[in-house]
């Protein structure tokens, strides 16, 4: 057979639809895209036979052009394009808020709020009982003042939007006081001067990097009356000066200042605003609700930060809460009030999956028990030693069982927070380390993450680990599979 043979032998686009498995599958998934995925092999298979020797065309294997066979290369055809840019992925690398891969798994119950949420209609802004408009402000703000102890709550989008919109309602125009010590970069293009800047207030640095005294925020600074007598020739570089708007801490939750250092407490801003009657403001990041200590987490939580007096206080929904991405704003109603009404608020307001999310969340904090048991965050970071040990044992044998090649070795190691937070923290952990026959731990690495359900790993000194901390229950089978034999 020659090429023009081949070519005139190809088969027909309407042939191939009326094959059963397509005429389903064009039921579920539309004529459409179907048609275009048999028309994409077909003419894959013309340009193979154009481009070919004339010689290779005797030896083609016209099998590929029944029917049946094209309409399995078509139905492939369709599934590769149907895989989602987002998709599932386990985390065996021991670091808990992993950014890159999501951040904070939700408690089961979070998720499946927000599908009964989501599927259908909600009370987003309804109120059921009285029959009438509601505030999508009103759904969290109760739990999450009897959890703080806050006056009010105010949920935005992330907690660099909760940043921006804090600063925006209380600085615009004026001057928020904030050490050197605790200019951060959070990551990407979120500094906190550059933020300050765009909100419209203005940033006063005091003190150094390593040592801030709250006297040098006093030094600082600046009533209305003062400001506006102050003449231009009196200020650093001859700049405006305006009045101080607020004192602003901002958690140093991404590094680690060590050796001669010195900061503010917060009781001592919350004196000195009281003082000068102006509001101090927490940026604490991190979202630690419960006192973690004892597991090695010496972080500040929300309810001991806002018993100290602070005003408002800021937080990320998905950090060490536990839950969806979100920003929280808690502290005076005044303040709230406020940002509430300021015109960004529309612009940073979440959707009712995030709500549904964060309550389920939430929920769970009334009994801090629950919230160790069943909001991934907290249990990761809580689990011990022996329980980390006999999952990594479980594991190691899950991977014999599936692949006889592969050599496994139950070892210590020390997993992370991440995300930005609790940075020199260390948590004690256990990995199964891999040698898969006779591969490189890059190698082996690489086959993991083609797996159905990519498992992400850790190579350390030439060992593939497999840290078990962050590893699921129910996923351990999974990436038993994704090692078996190739
Ligand atoms: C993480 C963090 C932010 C930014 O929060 P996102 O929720 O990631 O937007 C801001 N400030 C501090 C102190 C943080 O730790």
């Amino acid at each position: 057979m020659d090429k023009k043979d081949l070519l005139r032998r190809l088969p027909k686009i309407d042939d191939v639809m009326r094959q059963e498995s397509l005429v389903m599958l064009a039921e579920e998934k539309g004529e459409l895209l179907v048609t275009d995925a048999v028309r994409d092999v077909i003419a894959g298979m013309r340009a193979d036979i154009l481009e070919m020797f004339d010689e290779t065309a005797e030896y083609y294997d016209t099998s590929q052009f029944e029917a049946a066979n094209v309409a399995a290369a078509a139905e492939e055809r369709l599934a590769e394009q149907e895989k989602k840019k987002l998709y599932r992925v386990i985390n065996a690398t021991g670091t808990i808020l992993h950014t890159n891969l999501g951040r904070a798994p939700l408690c089961k119950d979070a998720t499946d709020n927000v599908a009964a949420v989501s599927q259908g209609y909600s009370t987003l802004e309804y109120n059921v009982s009285q029959g009438q408009r509601g505030s999508r402000h009103d759904l969290v703000g109760e739990l999450i003042k009897e959890l703080t102890g806050a006056e009010d709550a105010m949920v935005v989008n992330n907690n660099a939007a909760a940043t921006m919109i804090v600063l925006a309602s209380m600085g615009a125009g004026k001057e928020i006081i904030v050490s050197r010590g605790e200019l951060v970069e959070i990551g990407g293009a979120f500094r906190i001067p550059d933020i300050m800047m765009q909100s419209g207030a203005y940033l006063t640095e005091v003190g150094t990097s390593n040592k801030t005294r709250i006297s040098d925020y006093e030094n600082e600074i600046l009533t209305e009356e003062e400001a506006e007598e102050m003449d231009w020739d009196e200020t650093p570089r001859g700049m405006t000066r305006y009045a101080t708007g607020a004192l602003m801490k901002v958690h140093k939750s991404n590094y680690d200042i060590v050796g001669f250092t010195e900061e503010a407490s917060l009781e001592e801003l919350v004196a000195l605003g009281k003082k000068h009657e102006i509001p101090v403001i927490f940026d604490m990041g991190n979202g630690l609700m419960l006192d973690m200590s004892e597991y090695g987490l010496n972080e500040p939580n929300i309810p001991a930060s806002l018993a100290t007096g602070i005003d408002v206080m800021l937080f990320s929904g998905d950090k060490l809460l536990g839950g969806p991405q979100a920003g929280i704003i808690v502290g005076k109603k005044e303040y709230i009030k406020a940002m509430k009404k300021h015109p960004l608020a529309r612009a940073m307001r979440v959707d009712k999956m995030t709500f549904a999310a964060l309550e389920a969340t939430l929920m769970k904090y009334r009994d801090p028990k629950l919230a160790l048991r069943d909001i991934p965050v907290l249990s990761m970071i809580a689990a011990s030693s022996d329980e980390l040990k006999a999952k990594a044992e479980k594991l190691a044998d899950a991977i014999r069982d599936k692949n006889h090649d592969a050599v496994c070795e139950i070892v210590e190691v020390e997993d992370q927070i991440g995300g930005g937070s609790a940075p020199s923290v260390r948590l004690k952990g256990w990995a199964v380390s891999v040698q898969d026959g006779g591969k490189s731990a890059d190698r082996t690495e690489r086959k993991l993450r083609k797996a159905e359900v990519p498992v992400v790993a850790r190579i350390n000194e030439e060992r593939l680990l497999l840290c078990v901390r962050t590893i699921a229950d129910d996923e351990t089978d999974l990436v038993a599979e994704a090692m078996k034999q190739e």
